[in-house]
C-alpha cells in the first residue's frame, strides 16, 4: 500500500514547531528532513528523493507562495502548506497555485498524520494507476463506469451536474478542492469564477445525500476556500 518509509521535508522557520512535526513524523515511521527557508527548501527538493512537502508559508527569505510555483514548473511532489495564517485567502491560493492541501496551526499531531496521509495516498494511487471505479464514504457510494450514485445502498437519482460533482470528489476524497478548482472541472475554464452556481449545485445535492443539510456529514465546507470530501 503506501510506502511506510516516505521521506517528509518539513519548511518550517520556526523551530518550536519543527520540532513538533519531525518528532510526530518520525514517530510513525517516517524519514524526515528539513529546511529553515525558501532556498534550503528548493535546494532539497531538487537534490534528495523527497515523497511530501509539508511548507509553512511564511518564511524569512521567500514567500512560501514562490516555493509551490517553482516547484510546480517541474514536480508534482505533494505540498501540504503549514501556515499560521488562517486568512482564507491565501489558503485559496495556495491550493490554486498548486498546493495539494493546507493545515492551520494550531494543529494536533493526528491532524497532521491525517492529512499526509490522504496525499501520499493520491500519490501511490497515481504512481501505480490504479484505475478505481467505485468509491465508498459511510452510506455513500458512488460507481464509475454504471455512472450510479447510491446512498444507504439504494440508488439515488442525481443530475448529470450533481453526479459530476460527487465523481469529483471521489476522486479528491479527502482533499479540499476550491470553488475555482471545482468550477473549472465542471463549468470548463472559460466560466471564470462566480461561485452563486456552484453554490446553488451544492444545495441541491447536499438536499439529496444529507440528512441535515446544515449540519453535512459528508462533503464540508472550508469556509472561504472550498469544499471537502470526508475521508474514512
Ligand atoms: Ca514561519
Amino acid at each position: 500500500m503506501i510506502p511506510v518509509k516516505a521521506t517528509v521535508l518539513v519548511v518550517e522557520d520556526d523551530p518550536q514547531i519543527r520540532n513538533f512535526m519531525l518528532f510526530a513524523l518520525k514517530k510513525e515511521g517516517f524519514k524526515t528532513l528539513m529546511a529553515g527557508n525558501a532556498q534550503g527548501a528548493l535546494s532539497q527538493i531538487v537534490s534528495e528523493a523527497i515523497d511530501i512537502v509539508l511548507l509553512d508559508l511564511g518564511l524569512p527569505d521567500y514567500d512560501g507562495m514562490d516555493v509551490i510555483k517553482k516547484v510546480r514548473e517541474w514536480s508534482d511532489i505533494p505540498i501540504i502548506v503549514v501556515s499560521a495564517r488562517d486568512q482564507d485567502k491565501e489558503k485559496a491560493a495556495a491550493l490554486d497555485a498548486g498546493a495539494d492541501d493546507y493545515i492551520t496551526k494550531p494543529f494536533s499531531a493526528t491532524e497532521l498524520m491525517a492529512r499526509i496521509r490522504v496525499a501520499l495516498r493520491h500519490l501511490y494511487k497515481q504512481s501505480v494507476r490504479t484505475v478505481q471505479t467505485v468509491f465508498r464514504v459511510g452510506g455513500l457510494s458512488i460507481d464509475l463506469d454504471k455512472r450510479l450514485v447510491y446512498l444507504d445502498d439504494q440508488e439515488l437519482h442525481v443530475t448529470p451536474m450533481e453526479y459530476a460533482l460527487l465523481a469529483l470528489f471521489f476522486k479528491n476524497m479527502g482533499k479540499v478542492l476550491t470553488s475555482n478548482m471545482i468550477i473549472k472541472e465542471i463549468w470548463g475554464a472559460g466560466y471564470g469564477s462566480d461561485t452563486q452556481a456552484l453554490r446553488a449545485l451544492m444545495a441541491g445535492l447536499r438536499r439529496k445525500i444529507e440528512k441535515n443539510p446544515g449540519k453535512p456529514r459528508y462533503i464540508m465546507t472550508e469556509i472561504g476556500v472550498g469544499y471537502r470530501l470526508v475521508d474514512e
